[in-house]
């Protein structure tokens, strides 16, 4: 397998064999420090979503974790999934019925997504909470928001450079 190392992620390019090592070193760390269990299931999984910045559906991910030597059924699957989104290193992407790793784990953020259409490839950004927040509204209308989600659909840098003129 050629190694890639500088691949593009739509937006910018990076070296990505360090930025996949540093979030699994960021799991370590905050999971010693929170005292959880970074099995190895769900470590591959982490790792599966951390392979590439795109959102992967469920049964991708377990078609790749029984690749990768994993006998899992869905619902171990599921339950790493669950996991991962409940610590803040994945995130799901409603719209797509997805997960995605966290790109900015340890900082407390509302995920907000860019999503190419195209390649399905998916930025996360910092939330923009300054021009749209409903914190606002909410408080005044006692709405307890539970959740706020984020999801912009469109056509990456890559993919419009690819239209031909
Ligand atoms: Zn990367
Ligand atoms: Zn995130
Ligand atoms: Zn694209």
């Amino acid at each position: 397998m050629v190694s890639e190392t500088l691949k593009s992620v739509g937006f910018e390019q990076h070296d990505h064999d360090v930025c996949l090592e540093k979030a699994i070193k960021a799991a370590e760390t905050y999971c010693e420090r929170h005292k959880l269990q970074l099995t190895p299931l769900r470590r591959k999984v982490l790792e599966i979503l951390l392979g590439e910045h795109r959102a992967l559906g469920a049964y991708t991910i377990l078609d790749l974790m029984r690749e990768a030597g994993f006998s899992s059924q869905p619902p171990v699957a599921y339950r790493a999934l669950s996991f991962l989104v409940e610590h803040g290193f994945a995130h799901k992407i409603e719209r797509l019925n997805a997960f995605v790793a966290c790109a900015l784990p340890d900082t407390q953020h509302s995920p907000a997504f860019m999503i190419c259409r195209k390649c399905d490839i998916v930025v996360e950004a910092r939330s923009p909470s300054s021009s749209f927040d409903l914190s606002a509204t909410a408080i005044v209308t006692g709405f307890d928001i539970e959740q706020t989600i984020f999801e912009a659909e469109g056509v990456c840098h890559s993919c419009v450079e690819k239209v031909p003129a």
